[in-house]
């Protein structure tokens, strides 16, 4: 894919240290009258300041419902313009502009026009892994989790242009074989490995384990894919929200986990159910722009109110209607937002 992506440093800072940039962080928060989220792949020490941790669309309907008029977004650079979206008056702030994503880098708002005018009548549906500019030019956004809702709400004589995720559009047309679906060839570069062949492995090497897949980011696609293939044994398998995840490792009898996603979210796994056991599926799934969030950078975004993120009105409420439109399906609950 030839990407550049961004080197991750481990922390330099002692256990001491942590604790008390933490203290630092949640006092300038307090002046600012700042909300920090955070998203489930974030740095363990960077969730643990957080006031909210949790999947994109989820963290920016929380920022929208709170008063705080300050958003420190702890994610990538389309979560936080995801939550200018719902919050415009609100003021966003991303620590670190190397905070891209490689599935949302695969289409602009031009590919998006362009793809539409070649397949005229046909509705665009696209992942909320999406620029603002993107989502401007979609009938609808979704999410893993509610995708095929989105699908089957469009009238059954329109064709459907998914984006920008292959995997995800390559499993819905599988799931919805008579409908007219183009796909476009995003993808995540975390997913490759967590790939069919590398989930089973650990499954024979740890057989009373049961699977969790946190499916939001494209980094679970190509396991849904391989799913609906039948690669991959459903028994055992739950893809859940944060919400959801919070009750099975709860609610399981399974003592061990195998976590087939991101590898950040085991912190907060292993917070809920500290007695239980996660492995990951792939200790190299791991977002670099996700890990480009660091302590000092939340500290100085607090401090310096950088990195200011808007989106013009226009966009806003062209990007805001396909939100709307999967939100009045009823499908904005469903895991993955
Ligand atoms: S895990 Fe993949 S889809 Fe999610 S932010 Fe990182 S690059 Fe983007």
């Amino acid at each position: 894919m030839g990407l550049n992506l961004p080197v991750i440093e481990p922390t330099t800072l002692t256990p001491d240290e942590i604790t008390a940039m933490q203290a630092e962080i949640r006092s300038l928060a307090a002046e600012r009258n700042a909300l920090l989220i955070a998203h489930n792949y974030q740095r363990a020490e960077v969730q643990d300041v957080a006031h909210f941790v949790g999947d994109s669309l989820g963290l920016s309907r929380k920022a929208a419902a709170t008063e705080e008029p300050v958003i420190v977004f702890c994610g990538v650079h389309f979560m936080a313009e995801t939550a200018a979206i719902l919050s415009p008056d609100k003021r966003v702030l991303l620590p670190d502009l190397e905070a891209g994503c490689s599935l949302a880098a695969t289409i602009s708002a031009e590919d998006v026009v362009r793809w539409r005018e070649q397949f005229p009548g046909y509705v665009a549906v696209g992942y909320v892994n999406t620029s603002a500019a993107v989502k401007a030019e979609l009938d609808y956004c979704c999410t893993s989790g509610n995708v095929l809702d989105v699908v089957d709400a469009v009238p059954e004589d329109r064709g459907i242009l998914f984006l920008p995720d292959f995997f995800l559009g390559a499993h819905v047309r599988r799931m919805r074989p008579d409908r007219k679906i183009e796909v476009w060839m995003g993808e995540c570069h975390v997913h490759k490995g967590i790939n069919p062949d590398a989930l089973n492995a650990e499954r024979a090497a740890h057989p009373e384990a049961e699977v969790l897949v946190h499916p939001e980011c494209g980094c679970a696609g190509q396991l849904v894919y391989a799913m609906g293939r039948g690669d991959v044994d459903p028994e055992g398998l739950h893809i859940a929200s944060t919400e959801r995840m919070v009750q099975l490792v709860r609610e399981r009898p399974a003592t061990e986990f195998i976590v087939a996603t991101e590898t950040g979210i085991m912190h907060r796994m292993q917070q809920m159910a500290p007695e239980k056991t996660f492995i990951a599926a792939d200790r190299g799934a791991v977002c670099a722009y996700m890990k480009t969030i660091t302590l000092e950078a939340v500290r100085d975004a607090l401090v310096k109110d950088q990195h200011h993120i808007t989106v013009d009105p226009e966009t806003t409420r062209r990007a805001r209607a396909s939100v709307d439109r999967m939100v009045a399906l009823g499908a904005g609950g469903k895991p993955g937002d």
